[in-house]
């Protein structure tokens, strides 16, 4: 099995879902932002900054984990994104290091499911085909070293995001283990 069976691309608002692990696109305070960050901490209800605050921020490519609150999820995995400057700022191992953080983090904690907005795609200007493929490299490789995730999610918030990642799949099908580097 490559992984690509575990995978799942959705639209839609991340706050919504009913998995094990929402991932936030957060900044190094941890404290709040716009975006997705905003949307998560609005729907889960004070008690996340609360949590959050204690946390001692985040480095970029890191990601910590709490509690969802009144979130559908049980765990908010917050990670940091790098801002693009150009692509020749470590934008790519950070952004890949986020991944694998979160999902590392998932399995520690027990996890199953877990869904990703596509980090760093907004606010922090990422280019998103290359976003979106290396989100799904890094989550193939990982998958494909962990059987206990059973369902990982992209969420598409928006048609490009959508378009990004169908671009990436139809490149990865059938045989991602060839391409991925
Ligand atoms: P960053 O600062 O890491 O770029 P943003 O929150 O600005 O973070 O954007 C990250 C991605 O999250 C973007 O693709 C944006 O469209 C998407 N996004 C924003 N709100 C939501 C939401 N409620 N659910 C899922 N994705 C979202």
């Amino acid at each position: 099995m490559n992984g690509l069976d575990r995978l799942k691309f959705i639209s839609g608002d991340i706050t919504k879902l009913e998995v094990d692990a929402i991932v936030n696109a957060a900044n190094n305070s941890l404290l709040g932002g716009g975006g997705v960050d905003g949307a998560i901490h609005r729907a889960a209800g004070p008690q996340l900054l609360e949590e959050c605050k204690k946390l001692g921020g985040c480095a970029t490519g890191d990601a910590k984990i709490t509690k969802g609150y009144r979130l559908p999820a049980k765990f908010v995995i917050h990670t940091v994104g790098p801002i693009w400057q150009g692509g020749r700022h470590n934008e790519a191992a950070l952004l890949a290091s986020c991944y694998r953080r979160c999902l590392q983090l998932a399995v520690g904690h027990g996890l199953k499911t877990i869904a990703f907005p596509a980090i760093s795609t907004g606010a922090y200007g990422f280019p998103k085909e290359e976003a979106a493929y290396i989100a799904v490299c890094e989550t193939l490789k990982f998958l494909q070293k962990e059987s206990s995730i059973t369902c990982v999610y992209f969420v598409c918030f928006n048609n490009e995001t959508k378009r990004a990642y169908e671009e990436v799949l139809s490149a990865l099908n059938p045989a991602p283990n060839l391409i991925c580097p």
